[in-house]
């Protein structure tokens, strides 16, 4: 039953999130205009803002004008109700969950913007800086103190790795959102899981990126939005990162 509550109330989540997203990147306010049809601007009616029902009756066009509606929509209610419920099965109904889905919020709309636009929105920034230290001073997510260590060592770490690329490889490897993305994550991680997040988003980032590069659907030396690579990994870190660090400690050290 909870977890029918939690599944229903989470794609409702991100439905929200389709919105924050759209009107971020089309610069439109939150509240208004009421929900429309970015085509025929056509306002939408209860029946159609359904999360993944909507799209799925209407065949993914709008009821008004037939202009294709972004799969993006359903994408991102669906990716919303599988974290949700797997942050739920980690926390359970706590100050935890609340503050980890609170993050998780955040980084779906900022990799959605990231892929689109190249580009994170400094406003979302200051928004999960703001709420990173907050919870971790109400001792929600982790101890302030390792909270600090965990901005200053995940900005830090890509600040040095941008600064490398730069001065080695003459090319500008880092963008500053990324630099500033790994930074707020620290905040709500600690240190550790915020180092675990930088490996595993270069070993993900690299492989997939060799993937899009022989599929041919980027070209060498294109752009490729790391935003995306650092939210899933920190998400990993955060469901499975203790479990990594203990079985890494184990087996090899
Ligand atoms: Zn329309």
């Amino acid at each position: 039953m909870t977890i029918l509550l939690m599944a229903l109330f989470s794609v409702f989540l991100g439905s929200f999130y389709n919105v924050c997203i759209h009107r971020a990147m089309s610069g439109e306010s939150i509240v208004y205009p009421p929900s429309h049809c970015p085509e025929c601007r056509h306002p939408l009616a209860p029946l159609d803002l359904i999360p993944i029902l909507s799209y799925i009756f209407l065949l993914g066009k709008c009821r008004y004008c037939k202009a294709k509606i972004s799969i993006r929509y359903p994408i991102i209610e669906l990716i919303t109700a599988v974290l949700v419920l797997l942050l739920y099965n980690a926390y359970g109904l706590t100050w935890q969950f609340v503050s980890y889905t609170f993050l998780t919020g955040l980084l779906i709309i900022i990799s959605f913007i990231d892929i689109e636009q190249q580009f994170i929105p400094n406003k979302l920034v200051v928004i999960g800086f703001i709420f990173g230290v907050l919870f971790s001073l109400a001792g929600f997510t982790t101890q302030f103190w390792n909270a600090i260590l965990g901005l200053i060592s995940g900005a830090g770490s890509l600040l040095i790795i941008g600064l490398v690329s730069l001065l080695v490889l003459r090319k500008e490897g880092m963008g500053g959102g990324d630099i500033k993305l790994l930074g707020v994550i620290g905040l709500f991680l600690g240190w550790k899981l915020t180092l675990l997040t930088l490996f595993v988003s270069i070993y993900i980032g690299g492989i997939f990126s060799i993937f899009l590069l022989l599929l041919g659907i980027k070209n060498k030396g294109e752009y490729i939005a790391f935003g995306p690579f650092i939210s899933l990994a920190s998400l990993i870190a955060l469901l499975w990162g203790r479990d990594i660090i203990q079985w890494y400690v184990v087996s090899f050290l």
